[in-house]
């Protein structure tokens, strides 16, 4: 008895010491926190932000991930995508991506590029995403062919529903929502920054998903594009899936689709697909 009671006051006190140990480590850290190598950083007599959890200035705010942000691609080579992205094509092979029915993808794969051969099919990715900043690069034929909506026609179309138009408007006249860079059937882009047919082009793209409750739409889809680094859409409200003569509108659907490439009969070429993942402040 008396040894299990000794046992017993002994567990307490380790219980007891480790629960110390613990409580001294989450000051520490929070200490640690708010030090920059051994620096306080920050201010903890500031007022309060709306919403009441960090201070203007506030030290002990959890300091941003770290990430290599890549480098820019030039005509001549890709560029690095950012460390913290999902490269969905690094020139390589299409193994993140198949067919609209789940067959291997049959884009032509060389030089770092793929090319829609003809009858290559839509391209979807195999993993579904949803919001995030989506980067793209692609070039139209050179010599270019066709007129209209007729020449160098492709498509970034994000979820599967909304499209961002792949199309060789460099001194080709076509409607404008309907145009290189449109949020296609609903706004034209805001200038006109395409480059020359065979010229790598670049869509830095950032994507917030619509919200549906109960079947219904709460908040819709928003787009913020670049376009060869010009903005062109700024957090352009969407009206809902791309449509060809009629209007956009919302059908309930996930969080998450996969992202599709649109063939449209022109040997459009792509390079250096990546997303990331947006999230919010302060998140690990
Ligand atoms: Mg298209």
């Amino acid at each position: 008895m008396q040894r299990i009671g000794h046992s017993c006051s002994r567990r307490h006190a380790l219980a007891f010491g480790s629960g110390i140990l613990v409580l001294a480590l989450f000051v520490v850290g929070i200490a640690a926190s708010a030090r920059q190598g051994g620096r306080k950083v920050g201010y903890d007599d500031t007022p309060f932000l709306p919403g009441g959890k960090w201070r203007v200035h506030d030290g002990t705010r959890p300091q941003p991930r770290v990430i290599d942000p890549g480098t820019l691609s030039t005509q001549e080579a890709p560029g690095k995508p950012p460390s913290d992205a999902v490269v969905l094509f690094d020139g390589t092979d299409l193994s993140k991506w198949q067919t609209d029915n789940g067959q291997p993808a049959r884009w032509k794969v060389e030089n770092g590029y793929m090319e829609i051969p003809k009858n290559g099919g839509t391209l979807i990715t195999k993993e579904p995403f949803g919001d995030c900043q989506l980067h793209v690069e692609f070039a139209t034929p050179d010599p270019p062919q066709g007129i209209d909506q007729g020449r160098g026609n492709s498509g970034v179309i994000i979820m599967g529903r909304y499209e961002v138009q792949v199309l060789d408007n460099y001194q080709n006249e076509t409607y404008p929502d309907g145009q290189c860079a449109s949020i296609y059937g609903q706004y034209p882009p805001l200038v006109n920054a395409s480059r020359k047919p065979g010229e790598w082009q670049t869509y830095d793209i950032v994507f917030t998903a619509p919200r549906f409750e109960d079947g219904k739409l709460v908040k819709p889809a928003y787009l913020t594009v670049f376009h060869n680094g010009v903005l062109v859409h700024n957090h352009a409200e969407v009206l809902g899936a791309m449509a060809h003569r009629a209007l956009p509108r919302y059908t309930p659907h996930d969080s998450k689709g996969p992202l599709v490439l649109q063939d449209h009969g022109n040997p459009v070429r792509y390079r250096n697909i990546w997303y990331r993942e947006l999230k919010g402040y302060d998140e690990p």
